[in-house]
């Protein structure tokens, strides 16, 4: 059986246990990947620690020429790792899948390699000068989470080795295979010592978080564990950026041409099975418009064909994981009980993690689909009387990381889009970042900022040259 290791300073590290780790879709087995002892923690961060005093040096020109050989290699591999990611992951190779999520990777690589923080003249008059300058903060701890195994990887590490920081990472437990082996090929053109791995459950990314030896650290995941991590940080005094789960509602406004936002809808909520944190997670529908929003939706969900994901027709992939796959059969449970109606598409292979695409209709805010991030495939559709009130419940949960707004006309939009508390409210669309606009959470959804200039700040720290003249 083929073992997959984690590396420092650029070496394979043996490991004295290891998880065999399963394919979501057919229970086959994919190998064995390592997992890290406390020991190989701190060993992961030394070689950062003892690497980021050249990488910090070199010049700004030649660390986004480097990233930019990243992003090549993640090119020349991308067939190999979407493989990887639909055995490991279950998203599928075709449509928003496991191919889109390594074309992302690519893409959320070139941006940085080609943005740069200039020094900026904060200051000036006859007697001084201040200069701001932006240097890297050391050592970063990345912490990611199984749904997008890759992508959110890259998110972290890439702005964090374009500034001058090196990194230690720690993919989930459930999905290390393809993201140790992504390490290892982009390994090949970082000098050693850059970008390090450890594996193994929340233990071993609690022991990284509260290393003393640890300047940053990025999240992605539950809020549960994000509470967690900022306990653990304050034995490091490590700023974090926080990127926690989301709840997004998403407001039809009255008298929208359903057809026309049937697909974006669709996507923006069954995108990866729904274990998406900015996916739509609960759908404002005027009354009137009710039943054409529920009809357009479920023409579309029984199109979508489910099954193993290696297979390119299938568009609708297995859940990830054991736990994932009960938390969502929990929440649909309980809607069924309380009398919703609960619309079930498609056939659902015997074996994997697979759930039917699922529309939830005559559901109201308080129940559990409604209030619960289900991270999956099923969509509840809550009817409202007038707009205020539909605003109302989109700002009435913690959660606060997306939020769209559905309207024949932008202008239409705009208005409702301003009243909605969310980190990104996107405007007949859902989800749909980029690699240049900043990305974050707002209320419990998480702090600080991902992509762009503001993601790059977010790995610096600022030193001011103060001249006097
Ligand atoms: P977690 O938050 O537990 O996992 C995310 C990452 O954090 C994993 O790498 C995990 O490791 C690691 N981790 C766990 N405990 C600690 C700790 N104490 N210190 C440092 N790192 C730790 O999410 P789950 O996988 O348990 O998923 C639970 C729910 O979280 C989902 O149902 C979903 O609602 C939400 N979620 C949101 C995501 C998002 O994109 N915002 C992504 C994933 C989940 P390991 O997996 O190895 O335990």
């Amino acid at each position: 059986m083929q073992t997959y290791s984690n590396l420092v300073n650029g070496k394979p590290v043996e490991a004295t246990s290891h998880q065999e780790i399963l394919n979501p879709a057919t229970g086959d087995s994919l190998g064995l990947a390592a997992i890290s002892s406390e020991q190989d923690v701190n060993d992961a961060v030394i070689a950062a620690r003892n690497a980021q005093k050249d990488w910090s040096r070199v010049s700004d020109q030649e660390r986004q020429e480097t990233v930019a050989r990243v992003a090549q290699v993640l090119q020349d591999n991308s067939e190999y790792l979407a493989e990887l990611i639909t055995r490991e992951q279950g998203k599928p190779l075709s449509g928003p899948g496991s191919r889109f999520e390594v074309q992302a990777c690519v893409g959320w690589t070139q941006v940085p390699a080609a943005l740069a923080l200039a020094p900026e003249t904060v200051h000036e008059d006859e007697e001084r000068k201040d200069v701001l300058h932006r240097v890297p903060l050391g050592v970063v701890a990345a912490i990611a989470p199984w749904n997008w195994p890759l992508m959110i990887a890259i998110w972290q590490i890439i702005p964090a080795i374009r500034m001058g920081n090196t990194v230690v990472l720690k993919p989930s437990e459930y999905t290390p295979i393809a993201t140790l082996e992504m390490v290892r090929l982009i390994n090949q053109v970082l000098p050693p010592g850059v970008l390090n791995t450890i594996s193994g459950d929340g233990r071993i990314g609690a022991a990284l978080t509260s290393h003393p030896d640890i300047d940053k650290i990025m999240f992605t995941g539950s809020e549960a564990t994000g509470r967690r991590i900022i306990e653990a940080s304050s034995r490091n005094l490590a700023p974090i950026t926080l990127e926690l789960g989301g709840n997004d509602p998403a407001i039809v406004v009255p008298g929208t041409d359903a057809t026309a936002i049937a697909e974006g809808l669709f996507w923006g909520a069954f995108l990866n099975m729904g274990q998406t944190c900015a996916c739509i997670k609960r759908l404002y529908v005027h009354e009137n418009d009710y039943d054409s929003v529920i009809a357009a939706l479920s023409d579309l969900a029984r199109q979508m064909p489910i099954g193993d994901g290696m297979n390119e027709n299938n568009l609708i992939g297995p859940l990830q994981n054991k736990m994932q796959y009960n938390k969502v059969k929990e929440l649909v449970g309980d809607a069924r009980s309380n009398g919703c109606d609960v619309m079930e598409f498609g056939d659902v292979p015997d074996t994997g993690y697979f759930l039917p695409v699922t529309l939830v209709g005559n559901i109201q805010d308080g129940q559990r689909l409604v209030d619960e991030e289900q991270f999956g495939p099923a969509l509840p559709i809550v009817r409202y009387k007038n707009l205020d009130d539909a605003v109302a419940s989109a700002n009435s949960l913690s959660a606060a990381l997306g939020a769209s707004v559905w309207a024949n006309s932008p202008e239409e939009a705009e208005p409702v889009a301003m009243r909605l508390e969310a980190g990104t409210v996107w405007i007949n669309q859902h989800g749909a970042i980029h690699p240049m606009v900043p990305f974050g959470g707002n209320k419990a959804s998480g702090y600080g900022v991902e992509f762009g200039l503001e993601g790059l700040k977010a790995v610096t720290q600022p030193r001011v040259i103060s001249i006097k003249k």
